[in-house]
């Protein structure tokens, strides 16, 4: 399929702010395609960034039919550009749209114009430490139905812009509380795809806690309110004695996350073992206040890794290595970082460069 361009002139361009924040600023240009049913994908165009006009019987505003996706372009040193495993992205998509009842985008097609739209934006790639771009592609359920049915025509774009650390404690430990009586997801439900309605779900709780200085909700499963998934948008990990690192295993309410992925391989290299397993919250507790866990920290492609320093349940709190980030969070961060940075060995061949 061709790709329209309608590329802004070098002086009807902007350019990337100095601070940093995180989705706040986009790049000059976005992509789109219109899918209808019976005649498949259609208009490809990277164009100016634009707002987009929706019927207000749009099924996307009434039932949430919608996924996403969230990577990132890296800016290396010698000023190339840098994509973390997209490939991964673009077919965790796929299953979230099989899961939502939205037609497929061709993988190969979706990294074709991923590419050649960071490349035409590509001054957007911000070059400060810690930074990187932030591409954010989704699909959205259009055309006017309030029958509930799957729409018959739908948008894919992609957006992106510059962003600092997704955390304002940077790679500083955060405050979890972890709740005990909201639910993200259900095993059967729609945890494994990323899509809007598990955000909203969330917000209630997070913003609850917020106020008590929790950045995260830890989530436990929705049958029994006993084992852990995921801390916020993130997946989590636990270190044992220094060595041993564990993570919940995929239940069908966890999203499978790519950075998860990239730590179950990595940290082997490292000299660690890893485990996935299900979790009880209550020994995860105990072996926190027993010393027994050493670090916990959560990961994904925003934060990369963030450590966690304190748990709360019930009222009760348990602190992590004296509210401090470890070894093996930090090692993780850098040989996670410095891959994707281009400033060591890809060893899994990871990074597509362009
Ligand atoms: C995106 C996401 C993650 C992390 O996935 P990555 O591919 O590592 O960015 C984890 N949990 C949830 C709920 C997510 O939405």
């Amino acid at each position: 399929m061709t790709i329209t361009i309608k590329a802004l002139a070098a002086d009807e361009r902007g350019s990337c702010p100095e601070e940093l924040s995180f989705g706040a600023v986009f790049s000059d240009h976005m992509f789109t395609q219109e899918y209808t049913k019976g005649t498949g994908w259609q208009n490809a165009e990277i164009a100016p960034f634009h707002n987009i006009v929706l019927n207000p019987a749009a099924p996307v505003l009434h039932y949430g039919q919608e996924i996403f996706e969230g990577l990132k372009a890296y800016r290396r040193a010698d000023g190339g550009v840098n994509l973390f495993r997209p490939e991964e992205n673009f077919k965790r998509f796929n299953r979230s749209a099989e899961r939502m009842s939205m037609p497929a985008v061709d993988e190969d097609f979706h990294l074709d114009v991923l590419k050649q739209w960071v490349s035409i934006d590509q001054n957007w790639v911000p070059s400060v430490s810690e930074s990187s771009f932030y591409i954010r592609p989704a699909m959205i359920a259009t055309g006017a139905k309030l029958g509930l049915s799957a729409a018959d025509s739908y948008l894919h774009f992609i957006i992106g812009g510059p962003v600092g650390p997704y955390f304002s404690e940077g790679f500083n430990p955060v405050s979890v509380y972890v709740s005990d009586t909201c639910r993200r997801a259900v095993v059967g439900g729609i945890g494994e795809a990323k899509t809007g309605g598990n955000y909203a779900a969330s917000l209630h709780l997070s913003e609850e806690v917020a106020k008590q200085g929790y950045t995260q909700v830890l989530w436990l499963d929705a049958i029994e309110g006993r084992y852990v998934e995921e801390v916020g948008a993130m997946n989590i990990f636990f270190v044992y004695e220094g060595k041993t690192l564990v993570t919940p295993e995929l239940s069908g309410s966890i999203l499978a996350g790519i950075t998860r992925d990239s730590v179950l391989k990595l940290a082997p290299t490292l000299g660690f073992d890893v485990r996935e397993e299900r979790l009880d919250i209550n020994e995860v507790l105990a072996d926190i206040e027993s010393g027994k866990i050493t670090e916990v920290f959560g990961c994904g492609t925003a934060a990369v890794i963030s450590p966690v320093g304190k748990l709360c349940l019930k009222g009760k709190e348990y602190i992590v290595n004296n509210f401090e980030s470890g070894p093996v969070s930090t090692s993780l961060y850098d040989e996670l970082t410095g891959i994707q940075y281009g400033t060591r060995e890809d060893k899994f061949g990871w990074v597509v460069s362009l």
